[in-house]
């Protein structure tokens, strides 16, 4: 069993509204908001760090990026945002299956 949270946000076995979805991806609030705004975009296939990219994944990411800059009026980010994404235990990840943060919503700080 997929133990994996945003895995069971994809599929809906924990529910959370989408503020984007297709076949490919969904983006979601933050729980825990690090900014005024915090979106996760979220590929649906479970890989958590981008060494395991192969081609499909590379469309999956590469398809968060054509998505996201469509969105920004939507989402409140069209003043700019900041996108992260961690990897590892050094990089701060959470959770172990790959997401963008969109941050927004207010002049971030310098880090
Ligand atoms: P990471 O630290 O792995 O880069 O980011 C994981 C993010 O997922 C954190 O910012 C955390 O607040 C968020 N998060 C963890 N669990 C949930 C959840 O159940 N729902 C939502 N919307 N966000 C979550
Ligand atoms: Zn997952």
């Amino acid at each position: 069993m997929n133990d994996c949270i945003f895995c069971k946000i994809a599929s809906g076995v924990i529910p959370s509204p989408k503020l984007y979805e297709d076949d490919k991806i969904f983006i979601i609030k933050d729980i825990e908001p690090k900014a005024k705004l915090h979106y996760l975009c979220i590929p649906k296939i479970h890989f958590a760090l981008l060494t395991e990219m192969d081609e499909v994944k590379a469309e999956l990411v590469k398809h968060c990026f054509q998505v996201i800059p469509t969105l920004e009026e939507q989402l409140g980010l069209q003043e700019g945002y900041r996108m992260i994404i961690n990897q590892g235990k050094n990089g701060g990840q959470t959770v172990p299956h790959l997401h963008i943060h969109l941050l927004g919503g207010e002049v971030l700080g310098d880090f």
